[in-house]
């Protein structure tokens, strides 16, 4: 199979999902002792996540097209970058290097495009809530999703940082989700839940919601295994 690279550590709780869900993937798909293709490059998210607070997403860039410079010469066949808000920057990854790149977006949209949801709530960072680069990425394949209101971004935002990216799960927080989530049923039309963030599948899953459930992380990982397995396939 071509080798996965993946840019990881934002944050590290989401990546090993990713991981141990890459390597479900091909098990289940080849059988046997088969297992993932994978580079990791793994960034320390303290730095980060204060560079995203400060608003210099410049530097961010630098240390994300550096990141996938060194997944491309270490044999990287394509790069996953493991988060949706970072997603902002990836012109500076496909700037920097040659080989595909797996947009999340992309692979969201698609995801809902097979499906009967067309105004699906988006629930992730302020950063992929509040400004275009997610969102319009959606609707240039037609998806106008809906986000929620002021104070429930904040408190969505505020779980993310606070609590899922520390390995923290909270009933409560659970709890608050469920309610945004109903609200923008009742009140926005919503007809879909985006975990617009690869942690939120920590927390909620398709059994706690009553509506179609696009889960970033498991269809960004179907979309690497279908990319790098095909490859091969190819190749044969
Ligand atoms: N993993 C998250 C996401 O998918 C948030 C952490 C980050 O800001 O990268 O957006």
């Amino acid at each position: 199979m071509t080798t996965i690279g993946l840019i990881g550590g934002m944050s590290w709780e989401s990546t090993a999902v990713y991981y141990r869900l890459l390597n479900e993937g091909v098990r289940a798909r080849q059988g046997g002792l088969h297992s993932a293709d994978i580079l990791l490059h793994s960034l320390d998210f303290s730095a980060i996540a204060e560079m995203q607070a400060r608003g210099d997403w410049e530097a961010a860039g630098d240390i994300l097209a550096d990141s996938a410079l060194r997944l491309e010469r270490a044999g990287a066949g394509c790069i996953v970058l493991c988060t949706n808000t970072m997603h902002k920057l990836a012109d500076r990854i496909t700037g920097a290097t040659r080989v595909p790149f797996l947009h999340l977006a992309d692979v969201t949209a698609q995801a809902i495009k097979r499906s009967a949801s067309r105004r699906p709530l988006l629930l992730a960072t302020r950063f992929t809530m509040e400004q275009r680069f997610y969102l319009g990425r959606l609707a240039a394949f037609g998806i106008e999703a809906v986000v929620p209101g002021e104070a429930e971004r904040g408190d969505v935002h505020r779980i993310i940082y606070e609590e899922l990216c520390r390995g923290r799960i909270e009933p409560a927080s659970k709890a608050r989700y469920l309610e945004i989530i109903g609200a923008a049923l009742a009140g926005q039309g919503a007809d879909g839940v985006i975990l617009g963030c690869t942690e939120i599948g920590l927390l909620i899953g398709p059994g706690d919601v009553d509506l179609p459930v696009f889960d970033t992380t498991a269809l960004h990982v179907e979309a690497a295994l279908d990319f790098a397995l095909a490859a091969e396939s190819r190749a044969a």
